[in-house]
């Protein structure tokens, strides 16, 4: 559920993005996209593939300008990286020749953090999430998992004012991805984190965030805004799928969704 009395931290007003591909027309990716993500919120936006997930994360992360519209986070608008916000991406984009634990620590290197000090808020993590005793190992020796939850750990070691997860989860087994799902809420959770979830997955979606957000195909409008509640929600994310609650949320979004599946995929 989401607290609308919380402070908004980040929000996007009126966003339009377009790609000049050189032929005559502009290819309108979305068009009037506007939300508000608010402290200790996570918000899912689900949409077809194609539809400017991934674009609308980059602008938000300042690494691309909308052709009209602003994000604003805490009330100023922002433009070019200026590192209000963590990016993971559905590939971990580890350093191979950094164990576990230099990995968490590197964003914190980069940010001029002296190296014992990164470490050793890096090792709290590691310790906190279910890696202790992983920390000297390289990327190769670690499962898709636990390279996942590394990747996470290296966002959340920066504090930044809202997470952006792209599709973070799609690369993993369907059990894994339960088990990361269901940690990755709970430490959201727990740290009052801001978040907003990128995804196609509507159950993945419905099971994690206290709003989805659902985008249309492209060019992407915003269709609806669902209000997620659990109840008291299970943190086993079996059993918060096979309950009623869970379910019911699923077929609303599902139908704000309204997936065709076309016979010439
Ligand atoms: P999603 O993440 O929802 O699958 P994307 O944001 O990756 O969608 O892409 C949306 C659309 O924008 C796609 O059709 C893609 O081809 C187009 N697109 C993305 N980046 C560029 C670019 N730099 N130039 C031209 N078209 C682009
Ligand atoms: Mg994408």
């Amino acid at each position: 559920m989401v607290n609308k009395h919380a402070q908004v931290v980040l929000e996007a007003r009126q966003v339009s993005m377009s790609f000049n591909t050189g032929t005559a027309s502009e290819v309108a990716v979305f068009q009037g996209v506007s939300f508000d993500l608010h402290e200790g919120e996570n918000l899912a936006i689900v949409g077809p593939s194609g539809c400017g997930k991934s674009t609308l994360f980059t602008i938000i992360a300042g690494l691309l300008q909308p052709t009209s519209g602003a994000i604003y986070v805490d009330v100023e608008r922002i433009s070019g990286a200026r590192g209000h916000v963590g990016y993971m991406l559905q590939k971990d984009l580890l350093l191979p020749w950094r164990s576990a634990l230099d990995n968490v620590a590197l964003g914190l290197e980069v940010r001029g953090v002296r190296p014992e000090q990164a470490r050793e808020r890096a090792m709290a993590l590691i310790k906190s999430y279910g890696l202790a005793g992983f920390e000297k190992a390289r990327p190769n020796a670690l499962s898709g998992g636990m390279r996942q939850r590394v990747a996470f750990m290296r966002t959340l070691a920066l504090d930044p004012k809202a997470i952006l997860l792209d599709e973070p989860f799609s690369a993993l087994d369907f059990q894994t991805r339960l088990v990361l799902q269901g940690d990755v809420r709970r430490i959201i959770r727990d740290r009052n984190k801001s978040a907003i979830l990128v995804t196609h997955d509507i159950a993945e979606a419905v099971a994690m965030a206290d709003r989805v957000l659902v985008l249309s195909h492209r060019p992407g409008t915003v269709k609806a805004i669902c209000d997620i509640d659990l109840g008291a929600a299970e943190d086993d994310p079996i059993a918060l799928r096979r309950s009623s609650r869970f379910n019911d949320h699923f077929d609303a979004t599902w139908n704000d969704l309204d997936i065709q599946v076309s016979s010439t995929v």
